[in-house]
């Protein structure tokens, strides 16, 4: 069977529907913490098995021998780590065949967020489990979803330089890459599926953006003014905290424009196309359907 965490967020949902275009349903399994959430993919035959990553007692139940998991990261940056521990654990004490998992793309260690993901692809590893490393990019929607104040305010803001780039791809390009994987490891498990095992894919978006380009772009759909204004880190993050955006997380954004002024995250691995068989969705593309769906 094919185990899927995190399939009631918003990236696990679409991989779950990719997943279901091409493999039959009564072979894939969500784990999910609500099943109320997970009805609907109950009444279209996908099984459902509740477990908490913190919950050790429900993880053993989570998965079988033989299963091919997908651990989706969660979203809790103080106990990611141990909770993604705790479900490599229960995998390799079931047996699984392999596990995925959807990590992040490398930057400069000290990135609190990459350091995470890092770490638990080294328990992965040590596991001795086949693996298979998504290693995510950014999403566009993580640009896209701020549009609404964006739009009312006429100003993106952050600490990067307006022509510093970064390569994202949507969460609909990332979830098929990955329902692509599953898919091969399920089907054709000699074949496609092997080559898979025990590597990394680094995926990012076909190309890379700038702030100065993103503000054009949104300025051009909406047809209202939009400029990008370069703040100092610290200014940034008083901007966010002072909204509410807790520190930690705070300190996330501020970490990830440092990381797109060094560059690291324009790479353009061309990974994520080759999976998908398809080009990323062009930034005008999101852009595009946010705008639209703000007005
Ligand atoms: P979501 O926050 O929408 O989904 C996170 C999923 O993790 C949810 O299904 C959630 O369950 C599940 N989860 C969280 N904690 C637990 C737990 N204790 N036990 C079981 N399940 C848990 O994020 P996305 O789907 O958008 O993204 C997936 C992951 O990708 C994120 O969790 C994060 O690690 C990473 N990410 C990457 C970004 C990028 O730009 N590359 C940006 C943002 C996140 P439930 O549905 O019950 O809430």
């Amino acid at each position: 069977m094919l185990v899927v965490t995190g399939a009631t967020g918003r990236l696990g949902r679409i991989v779950v529907e990719r997943l279901l275009e091409r493999v039959p349903a009564d072979r894939i399994v969500v784990l999910v913490r609500d099943r109320e959430r997970a009805a609907g993919l109950a009444g279209r035959g996908v099984t459902v098995r509740i477990a908490d990553y913190n919950e050790p007692g429900a993880l053993a139940r989570a998965f079988a021998s033989g299963d091919r998991a997908l651990l989706i990261s969660g979203n809790d940056l103080e106990r990611n780590v141990a909770q993604h521990t705790a479900v490599v654990a229960a995998a390799r004490t079931a047996g699984v065949a392999s596990l995925a998992y959807t990590g992040i793309l490398g930057t400069a260690a000290g990135f609190a967020l990459v350091d995470m993901h890092r770490a638990t692809e080294r328990e992965i590893e040590a596991s001795g489990l086949p693996y298979t490393f998504l290693r995510n990019g950014w999403y566009t929607e993580n640009y896209t979803d701020r549009l609404p104040q964006v739009l009312a305010e006429g100003v993106l803001v952050g600490n990067a330089g307006p022509g510093d780039r970064i390569a994202t791809a949507t969460r609909e390009d990332y979830a098929l890459a990955a329902a692509v994987v599953m898919a091969d490891l399920e089907l054709d498990a000699d074949g496609a599926g092997a080559a898979h095992l025990n590597r990394a894919y680094d995926l990012s978006g076909d190309s890379a953006w700038s702030f100065a380009e993103f503000a054009a772009e949104a300025e051009r759909r909406a047809g209202t003014p939009v400029r990008y204004e370069q703040l100092t880190a610290a200014a940034y993050r008083d901007i966010l905290t002072g909204a509410g955006v807790p520190e930690p997380m705070a300190r996330l954004f501020t970490d990830t424009d440092d990381s797109v002024a060094r560059g690291e995250l324009a790479r353009t691995t061309g990974d994520l196309s080759r999976l998908t068989g398809r080009p990323t969705t062009p930034l005008a593309e999101t852009v595009e359907q946010a705008v639209a769906a703000v007005r």
